[in-house]
């Protein structure tokens, strides 16, 4: 199948999955908005050359917010896409605290497209926190979550040079707005 029909195949799979679910912000957005802008960041940081990094990017969420598995990802997208998808899903069977622990242990040892993977997920994550901030969060629990997000991506700097600069002005325009 062509890259661009399994690009959206991705897309309208996603959409199906995450269709209940929105994002936690007071604005609601639906979680589809979320996992496009992730993967148009990660088509831009690659020149659109890399299918399979977009096709994970549009599913990097399934297996933990919707219960997927990863054999249902690798029946219809590929051993590939699971890999991406599996390098950025954390294992809930572990305490929040101890997730967002490894997350930053995990994010540098990971291969280069996962690095890109997550460094557009936390710039997504951090714009979502200067337009939409969660409505009960304290301004300490918001400065919390960015100086979290800059601890995951200090240990993927060196992946994707153009993407991190997008990701620092998400993190300086967060950090303004608080
Ligand atoms: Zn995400």
């Amino acid at each position: 199948m062509s890259d661009l029909r399994r690009v959206l195949a991705a897309a309208d799979t996603a959409a199906r999955w995450h269709t209940d679910q929105r994002r936690k912000g007071a604005a609601q957005e639906p979680y589809i908005n979320h996992l496009l802008e992730v993967a148009h960041l990660v088509t831009e940081a690659t020149g659109g050359r890399d299918a399979d990094l977009t096709i994970a990017a549009l599913l990097h969420d399934a297996i933990e917010d919707c219960g997927i598995t990863e054999a249902e990802i690798t029946e219809r997208f590929g051993t590939d896409v699971t890999a991406l998808v599996a390098a950025v899903t954390d294992d809930k069977a572990l305490p929040k605290a101890e997730r967002k622990r490894l997350q930053i242990a995990h994010a540098a040892k990971t291969s280069d497209r996962a690095k890109i993977l997550k460094l557009a997920d936390k710039t997504s994550n951090l714009r979502a926190m200067k337009a939409s901030p969660p409505a009960n969060w304290p301004a300490e629990r918001k400065q919390e979550y960015i100086a979290w997000a800059r601890a995951v991506v200090a240990g993927v700097r060196g992946a994707n040079p153009w993407l991190e600069a997008v990701f620092d002005q998400a993190a300086a325009e967060a950090d303004a707005a608080i």
